[in-house]
């Protein structure tokens, strides 16, 4: 990413920068997912780190797919992972898949058993499991491990060949049963699966684990800096390992830091798939979920998650953030450049009894401190909508709103009073009736009385009926799933709140799809990317103008 903003001065890029010094190389990065499910918020942390240490650096950066496991994998998660990088405004270098090595990591798995140091065993994955030790207990070597190199190349070949069914042998690096780092323990390098794979189709049986391809695909890239989080730091000796004992043409440095985890979130994909699943959420992009495609589609920018990302920096020790600072993260990108509109989100008729019948086009700023944004006509009658919440009949001390006998101020417009409440047969309120002071135009007296209170409002007649979504966070609990509970118990039940008859001025009526909009005192919103229509305009709420949730932080506290 090209910006203009100083840049950051973490413990990664110290390394680099001292690297650079050192040792004259471009600096390469990737960024290497698993395409077995949608990509989300800590997947930006990375992204932003691998692209940005790259393009600071005048290097190359990757996008590297570690398909290993064709049965977790599809071509959908494939293409929404592309999406959501070029959405974040991030280039790839080049698109690579592991696949594209596996003949090259075929060769690596024979070289190993050449040299003694892999060996095919019989064991079945419950007996691997019980030799493996645990970490108090040493592991037992497996009684396979002595097999003759010969005899692990043609049994290897045959594995290849399609001759034994799923789970028959495995390959295993042949390292020490006894280290202390399980990961060592003869871990498994090959399995079969009779399973197709979507970039190689059926050419496979064997597949390489996770570990032994990783490290070898950003050897085979030359990457120079191999970012990562620091759950691997325990796999980086067997990294080390399998790029020494195969002496490849370069090891590179791994580095990890600490993952993003977000309070009141659930950010595995193994759970996010587990709430899409269940039909606890409408999907990947259901505006709730921490995903890019979600987020997105809530109204989130790039840039607020690129800057988002950027301000909670990196670290070495695993903590979680507040949800409030992705959301100040939005808001403070979203104030400066979107248009103020009115929207009734609950609304409430008046009807205002001295005024004409005639209609009449006031003129409203779409920003207060950014004329250059310019202004649109709104048009002011003697029907109105105001919100039902800004009406109280019997109003507590502080409430500067209307109530009966009161007067306010209608945003861009008039000062009106209320006269009386219209009740229907069961005592709900249903109209209040009002007087206006033509005097006021524009939102003062000419004898300088005041009031308190300023509302929004749209005319009746000109406003158009639209659906608003209004989001809250998912769960209720900071820590979902914290001390072995059930997360999927930790859902808010009130994360949505639909509302289908709102009314929004009429200059929305041809808002697109994805525009952006601060609705005056309720917070910003988003033209829904899947449900809004020309014929039925659907608002998903971004976030709300001030962070409500803190106070209840505070208090739980
Ligand atoms: P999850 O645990 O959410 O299922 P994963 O680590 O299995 O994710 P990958 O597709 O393997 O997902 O991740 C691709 C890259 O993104 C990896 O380098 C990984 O370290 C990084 N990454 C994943 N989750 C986070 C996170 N929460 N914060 C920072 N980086 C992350
Ligand atoms: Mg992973």
């Amino acid at each position: 990413m090209q910006t203009s903003k100083p840049i950051p001065n973490d413990f990664i890029r110290q390394i680099i920068a001292e690297d650079l010094k050192t040792k004259i190389y471009q600096v390469v990065t990737r960024f290497p997912p698993e395409p077995n499910g949608y990509l989300h918020i800590g997947h930006a942390k990375s992204i932003c780190l691998n692209f940005d240490v790259a393009a600071e650096n005048g290097g190359r950066c990757y996008l590297r797919f570690d398909d290993t496991n064709p049965s977790k994998e599809n071509l959908e998660y494939v293409e929404s992972i592309k999406a959501d990088l070029a959405w974040l405004g991030y280039t790839w270098t080049e698109l690579r898949h592991s696949s594209d090595y596996f003949e090259q990591l075929y060769g690596y798995a024979i070289e190993l058993i050449k040299l003694g140091k892999a060996y095919v065993c019989s064991l079945t994955g419950e007996e691997i499991k019980q030799y493996r030790g645990t970490l108090k207990e040493p592991g037992q070597n497996s009684p396979y491990r002595e097999r003759s190199i010969e005899e692990n190349l043609a049994l290897f070949a045959q594995m290849k060949a399609g001759e034994f069914a799923d789970g028959e042998y495995v390959l295993r690096a042949k390292i020490d049963m006894n280290s202390p780092n399980i990961n060592l323990r003869d871990p498994i390098i090959y399995r079969i699966k009779h399973l197709p794979h979507q970039m190689t189709g059926d050419k496979w049986c064997v597949y390489p684990m996770y570990d032994f391809t990783h490290c070898l695909s950003d050897a085979i890239e030359g990457i120079t800096h191999s970012l990562c989080t620091l759950e691997f730091a325990d796999h980086r000796p067997l990294y080390d390992w399998f790029l020494d004992t195969l002496a490849t043409p370069c090891h590179p440095q791994q580095i990890e830091f600490a993952r993003l985890s977000l309070n009141y979130a659930v950010m595995s994909k193994r759970k996010l798939q587990e709430l899409v699943e269940s039909k606890l959420v409408s999907g990947w992009n259901d505006p709730r979920m921490p995903t890019l495609t979600g987020m997105r589609r809530r109204g989130y920018t790039p840039e607020s998650i690129r800057d988002f990302c950027e301000k909670i920096g990196l670290t070495k020790n695993n903590t979680n953030i507040e949800i409030g600072v992705l959301e100040n993260s939005i808001r403070s990108d979203l104030d400066p450049k979107t248009a103020r509109v009115m929207a009734v989100l609950n609304p409430l008729r008046v009807v205002i009894e001295n005024y004409p019948t005639e209609s009449e086009q006031l003129e409203a700023p779409y920003h207060p401190n950014d004329p250059s944004m310019g202004s649109r006509p709104v048009t002011f009658a003697k029907v109105i909508y105001i919100e039902q919440e800004d009406f109280l009949e019997e109003p507590p001390k502080k409430f500067f709103r209307l109530a009966p006998g009161r007067e306010v101020r209608l945003r861009y417009a008039y000062f009106i009073t209320c006269q009386s409440v219209i009740k229907d047969t069961n005592g709900e309120i249903v109209e209040l009736r009002c007087t206006y002071d033509p005097a006021t135009k524009g939102g003062s007296a000419p004898d300088g009385r005041k009031v308190k209170g300023t509302i929004h409002w749209v005319s009746e007649a000109h406003a158009i009926t639209a659906e608003i979504r209004l989001y809250d966070r998912l769960f209720n609990q900071s820590n979902p799933g914290v001390s072995g509970t059930d997360f999927k118990t930790a859902l808010n039940p009130n994360s949505i709140e639909i509302l289908p008859n709102s009314k929004v001025e009429a200059s929305l009526a041809n808002a697109q799809i994805d525009e952006r909009y601060q609705f005056e005192r309720q917070g910003y919103f988003c033209v829904d990317n899947i449900d809004s229509s020309a014929e039925k305009l659907v608002f998903n709420r971004i976030v709300t103008l001030r962070d409500s949730w803190a106070k209840i932080d505070k208090a739980n506290k």
